[in-house]
């Protein structure tokens, strides 16, 4: 490529603070360094922990440097590869991850996590392994929001946190396997091992929480009871593989996690929690059964705590947390993309919207007024 090498200047939406609209600029993306590779980024999801980190930044969320270029959902091109790169190659069809997979650390080897721990400080305090990151503006450093930053039209990554995916696959669907769809997928398959016959409940029906909802089904479970605040979420819910949707607030102060029990005569098999609020966290633990209830946090929260009844815990219960669906990243998200390639994964019907980079606000607006499952937001057409 032409720009192999040379510093490529284009646009980006930049978080200069927290909690004030994302603002489109022009911005220098420096050459790829060892170990590193820049992409061009086609498309971007936009999820729910995007808008959290900017709006929720010292509260929910720890506070992180700013500005920061935010957006971790992604698919893109290899533009150019940095020196000792031996996997990837100009052209390559790919997804960033915000999770790497080194195959070297001592959790990689083991089966039992993905969570690699590769670059976790850089990564998580926005910056690369040499503790500074590639994008920069007037001048200025802009952080790369868990070492991603894909609401830009080039961005650089670790070569451990790069998935090579299918050539033919398209990327303005399969960028959603960077994030949400994988979560709530693996929340439900692989960190809950939902099984056959069982009877589930989904909190929060946003792409987690319906890709959670995918996941119970593929799983073949007998009952998948879809939960949410918003009944416009529902008829997807129903899509998706739901087989009863609750609005907690159709039962006045009466607490949800006692209509579970109620309706599933003493509790569901599995809760899974994808909304990120600890009260629905406390709550999805206790609308599991006595015995081998299970239940898996996707929802994202960093500085709160949840409350856990200890009997309930005593009871034989198993509170469990997912880190992006328990992927293994690297080595799991090019299957991802086969099962969508070979129909036994839905991507298309998470996309509510479809917009140029200029309108992310809009995005996070949609997003906020529960009107958007996914917005993909294209970085071409800006
Ligand atoms: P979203 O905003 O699209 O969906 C959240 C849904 O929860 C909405 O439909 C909303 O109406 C519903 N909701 C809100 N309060 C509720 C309540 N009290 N009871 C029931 N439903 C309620 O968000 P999303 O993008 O699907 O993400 C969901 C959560 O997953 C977020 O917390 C996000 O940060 C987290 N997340 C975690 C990971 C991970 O690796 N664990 C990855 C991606 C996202
Ligand atoms: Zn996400």
């Amino acid at each position: 490529m032409a720009t192999a090498g040379q510093v490529i200047r284009c646009m980006a939406a930049i978080a200069w603070e927290p909690r004030k609209p994302l603002s489109i600029e022009k911005v220098d993306v420096a050459p790829p360094k060892a170990h590193e590779v820049r992409i061009k980024v086609v498309a971007s999801g936009v999820c729910h922990t995007d808008w959290e980190y900017l709006n929720e930044a010292g509260r929910g969320m720890k506070l992180r440097p700013f500005p920061v270029v935010l957006g971790h959902e992604a698919a893109g091109v290899v533009e150019s590869v940095g020196p000792d790169v031996t996997k990837f190659a100009p052209g390559d069809k790919v997804i960033p991850l915000f999770l790497p997979f080194c195959e070297e650390c001592d959790q990689c080897k083991c089966e039992k996590t993905n969570l690699c721990k590769k670059n976790w400080e850089n990564t998580q305090a926005g910056v690369l392994a040499d503790g500074t990151s590639r994008i920069s503006c007037r001048g200025q450093q802009v952080y790369q929001f868990l070492g991603v930053s894909s609401f830009c039209q080039y961005t650089v990554v670790p070569d451990t946190s790069l998935a090579k995916i299918d050539p033919k696959a398209p990327l303005e669907k399969v960028c959603l396997l960077g994030c949400g769809v994988s979560t709530g997928y693996g929340a439900a398959v692989k960190t809950g091992k939902v099984e056959k016959g069982s009877c589930c409940a989904v909190f929060g029906l946003g792409a987690v929480g319906l890709a959670a909802v995918m996941g119970c089904q593929a799983a073949k479970a007998r009952r998948i009871i879809a939960v949410d605040i918003n009944p416009d979420k529902f008829q997807k819910a129903r899509e998706f593989g739901a087989t009863e949707c609750i609005n907690p607030r159709d039962y006045g102060n009466k607490p949800i996690q006692d209509i579970l029990v109620e309706k599933t005569n003493g509790g569901v098999d599995y809760a899974l929690e994808c909304v990120g609020s600890p009260v629905t966290m406390s709550a999805a633990l206790e609308s599991t059964r006595d015995g081998w209830g299970t239940c898996v946090i996707a929802g994202w929260t960093e500085t709160e705590s949840m409350s856990v009844q200890v009997i309930k815990i005593l009871m034989g219960r198993t509170l469990k947390g997912t880190y992006f669906g328990g992927w293994k990243s690297v080595k799991d998200v090019p299957q991802l993309v086969e099962d969508y390639m070979q129909k036994k994964l839905k991507l298309d019907e998470f996309i509510s919207h479809n917009l140029p980079l200029a309108q992310i606000n809009d995005a996070f607006n949609l997003l906020r007024n529960g009107q958007s499952i996914r917005t993909v937001i294209s970085l071409e057409n800006f």
